[in-house]
């Protein structure tokens, strides 16, 4: 396809860097009180982790739920349409 862009290795690595340097802004620095401030390396090993790991957790309360015994919101949606094809079926033979 002409509009579908090939995922070169150019761009891979345009991303990674945009995203190690959004990682780099938001790593704890100067305004910060002394305690919270991170030392230049420990700052760009930060950004790296969270440049290649978008989602860093998969507790219950932030992981897919189906992972933790729960029903998703779509077989949740299809248990609720069944229900109702049943009751229209039951008030239509009644
Ligand atoms: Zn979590």
């Amino acid at each position: 396809m002409e509009n579908e862009r090939k995922r070169t290795r150019a761009l891979r690595r345009h991303h990674l860097a945009r995203l190690k340097a959004r990682w780099l802004r938001r790593a704890c620095q100067n305004p910060l009180p002394p305690s919270w401030r991170l030392a230049e390396a420990e700052r760009q090993r930060y950004a790296a982790v969270r440049a290649r790991t978008p989602a860093p957790c998969s507790c219950w309360m932030c992981g897919n739920p189906r992972r933790w015994g729960e029903r998703t919101l779509a077989e949740r949606r299809a248990a609720m349409a069944a229900d109702d094809a049943e009751h229209a079926l039951r008030q239509s033979l009644s």
